[in-house]
């Protein structure tokens, strides 16, 4: 993408009612812009961010096993009175009334529906186990709608839903979404902590939060500091091994940490003095399980191997999609902006041309543009008539991990230089070592 054609309005000054750095940023960089309280427009590059994000969601769903579909955003309010939910939940909810006077809501989860598709269309164990999950926008009225997209009211949620024949059938989804998830953060370059959580109005007895460490967190947490050393790294992970699963999930489980919530002073207390941590965390994601909470309610049973009838076990299951770019720019960034982890950065590198206009260094600037484009990178070439310093500023903002400047006193001597936006090294290289290189860092990506 040449920057002259593109649409990135940045913001010199910091937005005054900005108040955490995520949301400052991404205002700063072009990539939201707000339309009500909670509500944002995605701008170009924050909709490049989004769609990482998604695809990462997505990809790591469908590798535990679990199936991609789409429900509306608009429901009937029928099925929440099925559940009882319909008067639970509140004022949160947002309700709708349509043009026949019936009474709808926009989605702020999806149990009811998903409920309703089941019953509808299986009834046996042999159709089991099922997990259907989607990414979709949700509404709740919050009540103090902040921090960017972190606390919105309209958000896009990937939520899942696990349909089991049995307990233990049900406890296994569990554990495999919580090892789906720890990939999920990872890639994007996060350690999200699973911490111990209390039930809120999606009830169930066994549930866990995923918390990203960060001051501006609106959880406070306690935890074992040896908690953060733990990585899932590339094992390979048989998702339908149940041993295997628990396994990954006790590992993760087992050190101290909780939310306020279901902090217990006298265990956390047994820790060492030199790892008990106190701090605070943004929830990036939460599992449950449930077990026949809404299918005795709405009447989804399945026939079991002996004959006999039962509601089906389920489970729910949550990653914060759009929250997850403020958590992401939380955990990573500097007094310059944003440094996007490779794993989701919108561009996965910047050319800043040094001299615009001058014919040689434009010809470098297409044949880079060109030569990474030819291996699947597109990069954010920057090809305004703009002092050196203003580009270098605008790429600080954005992000973009890895910046290649091209300017006519390097091209004499054949080189470029490829700059991390992380550590602020610089390399000179030829154009093609350059390209290799960043091939090389987004290779399997
Ligand atoms: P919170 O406690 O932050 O209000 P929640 O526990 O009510 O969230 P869940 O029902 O667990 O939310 O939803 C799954 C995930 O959706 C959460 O872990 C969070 O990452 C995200 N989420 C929830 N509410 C919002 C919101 N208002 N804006 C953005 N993301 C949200
Ligand atoms: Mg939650």
């Amino acid at each position: 993408m040449r920057l002259t054609r593109y649409f990135l309005p940045v913001l010199k000054e910091n937005p005054a009612d900005a108040q955490i750095v995520s949301h400052r940023y991404m205002l700063r960089a072009g990539m939201i812009r707000q339309q009500a309280a909670g509500i944002y427009s995605w701008l170009p590059l924050g909709f490049r961010v989004l769609k990482r994000v998604e695809e990462i969601v997505h990809q790591e769903q469908m590798r535990a096993g679990h199936i991609p579909m789409l429900m509306p955003t608009l429901q009937p309010a029928d099925l929440w009175r099925e559940s009882g939910r319909y008067d639970d939940y509140g004022q949160e909810m947002l309700r709708i009334r349509d043009r026949h006077e019936r009474d709808m809501l926009y989605g702020p989860t999806n149990e009811e529906m998903i409920t309703d598709i089941f019953r509808a269309h299986v009834g046996s164990y042999k159709d089991l186990p099922l997990t259907l999950y989607h990414i979709q926008w949700k509404f709740r009225d919050e009540m103090r709608p902040r921090f960017g997209v972190m606390r919105g009211r309209e958000f896009l949620m990937k939520d899942g839903y696990n349909f089991d024949v049995d307990r233990a059938a049900a406890l296994h989804a569990y554990n495999r979404h919580m090892v789906s998830y720890l990939r999920t953060y990872e890639r994007m370059g996060l350690t999200a902590i699973p911490m111990r959580a209390a039930s809120g109005p999606i009830g169930g007895d066994n549930t866990h939060e995923f918390l990203v460490l960060a001051a501006t967190g609106e959880s406070e947490v306690f935890y074992d500091s040896a908690v953060t050393d733990l990585k899932l790294g590339n094992r390979a992970v048989d998702y339908d091994n149940r041993a295997e699963v628990a396994g990954i999930c006790k590992e993760f489980t087992t050190l101290y940490a909780r939310t306020d919530e279901t902090h217990d002073a006298s265990l956390f207390d047994q820790i060492p003095e030199a790892r008990r941590k106190v701090g605070r965390g943004i929830e990036v994601g939460q599992i449950f399980y449930f077990g026949t909470k809404y299918s005795e309610a709405m009447g989804a049973t399945v026939v079991t191997a002996d004959g006999s009838r039962v509601p089906v076990e389920m489970g729910s299951h949550g990653i914060g999609v759009s929250r997850l770019l403020g958590a992401i720019i939380e955990a990573s960034h500097d007094d310059r902006g944003i440094i996007w982890p490779e794993g989701v950065t919108p561009f996965p590198v910047g050319i800043v041309n040094l001299k615009q206009g001058d014919a040689a260094t434009d010809a470098a600037c297409d044949g880079l543009y060109k030569a990474l484009a030819a291996k699947g990178l597109e990069a954010l070439y920057d090809d305004r008539d703009e002092r050196a310093g203003a580009k270098f500023a605008t790429m600080d903002l954005i992000g973009l991990p890895w910046r290649i400047t091209v300017g006519p006193r390097g091209l004499a001597n054949g080189k470029v230089e490829l700059t991390s936006r992380r550590t602020g090294e610089s390399e000179e290289m030829t154009a093609a070592a350059a390209v290799d290189r960043i091939a090389q860092i987004y290779a399997g990506r």
